[in-house]
């Protein structure tokens, strides 16, 4: 490409989106942001953060014009609208997410527009368990741990040969992928439809799929994704943060401005066109540590409370096996400790903190996306 590079970030207001733009924008490329202010992530509308160097257009993804007028002009698609988290809304995950993807799609291909190549925003939630390493067999694949084990309190990965417990270990992009909530499966839906269509057009693809992301710009509205703002927002109103199972469950949590470089790694080399590719930190962290790093950064030492919970569908360990993405040339470069402290700096600079979990919490417990364990009869 000899003029000026022109990229559309899809959902370009976001946390990962946003990233991506200044990433893009210090790289000289000229940049485009789709984005509809979801009110969830942007009560407050318009974020300061949108850089004046980028062209905004605020509408849907799923606005069939507006998507159309968004793609003129571009080479690469930074693809990461999508509706997330915990929120029992299936038709509108399935409508954003994989309808969204496929409309974008088919309008390029219909209008034979010269796009150089397309970035899908997909998870490391479409594995339905992570990778774990049995005494006698090795490296095994588990399934999702069925609902009878976690109702008895059971949190263990057990081999899926010889039912014995497992131990944590990296996953690669070729572990069985299935999506065992609704989010999951139209993150499958959306790197699947991508990499598909991809290979239809000869049009180079990627599904980069990331591990935990978290960093400035995470909403602190939204009671429903990030682990990371769910505690510090718990923390800073005095109340403890609150983990489900035992808390030794583990995240591989990537700090944003990894993911950001991610994308424009996979814009620039082929290493890893027509695939998934895991993006990450390549380091599990439980859920406890995380919320004891936050509390102990703070200074308000809350300890975390379990009470008995768990949520059906949930992983219980996930580390991102990074082979593949070293190929693109990518390495994780902040560790979670920097990373927390360069998220509670932003989270000071938000003015007051209100905390918006413990309302979503009952409700989550009433459409059983939150469940007790089942007391044993004595
Ligand atoms: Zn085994």
């Amino acid at each position: 490409m000899d003029h000026q590079k022109r990229a559309l970030v899809t959902g370009g207001a976001g946390l990962i989106g946003s990233h991506i733009v200044d990433a893009l924008l210090r790289e000289g490329w000229s940049v485009r942001i789709l984005d509809n202010l979801e009110p969830q992530t942007h009560p407050q509308g318009r974020p300061a953060w949108l850089p004046a160097g980028a062209e905004f257009n605020q509408a849907d993804i799923c606005d069939r014009r507006a998507a159309r007028a968004a793609l003129e002009d571009i080479d690469v698609v930074f693809h990461q609208a999508a509706y997330g988290g915990y929120m029992p809304e299936i038709s509108k995950y399935v409508h954003v997410n994989s309808f969204g993807t496929a409309q974008l799609l088919e309008i390029i291909r219909d209008e034979n527009l010269p796009i150089k190549k397309i970035i899908v925003a997909s998870s490391q939630a479409v594995y339905n368990e992570g990778a774990a390493s049995c005494p006698t067999h090795g490296l095994v694949f588990p399934s999702t741990r069925p609902q009878a084990q976690l109702e008895q309190g059971d949190w263990q990965v057990h081999c899926p040969q010889c039912a014995a417990v497992t131990t944590i270990a990296p996953t690669p992009e070729r572990a069985p992928t299935g999506g065992e909530t609704v989010y999951a499966l139209t993150k499958l839906d959306q790197e699947k439809l991508v990499l598909l269509w991809g290979r239809q057009t000869g049009i180079p693809t990627v599904a980069l799929r990331y591990s935990c992301t978290y960093g400035p710009r995470q909403s602190i509205f939204n009671p429903y994704t990030g682990v990371i703002a769910i505690f510090s927002t718990r923390l800073l109103n005095n109340l403890p943060p609150v983990l489900y199972e035992d808390g030794a469950q583990t995240r591989d949590m990537c700090f944003v401005e990894d993911i950001a470089r991610a994308n424009l790694l996979a814009a620039e080399s082929a290493a890893a066109d027509g695939l998934p590719v895991n993006i990450g930190s390549g380091v599990a962290t439980t859920v406890r540590q995380m919320a004891e790093m936050i509390g102990s950064a703070l200074n308000i030492p809350l300890a975390p409370v379990c009470r008995g919970e768990f949520r059906p569908g949930e992983m219980r360990h996930l580390q991102a096996d990074l082979g593949r993405a070293a190929a693109i040339g990518y390495r994780p470069s902040i560790d979670l400790a920097t990373g927390i402290g360069r998220y509670l700096d932003w989270i000071r600079t938000q003015g007051d903190i209100r905390e918006y979990f413990a309302a979503a919490e009952q409700m989550l417990r009433r459409k059983r996306i939150i469940q007790p364990v089942k007391t044993q009869p004595s």
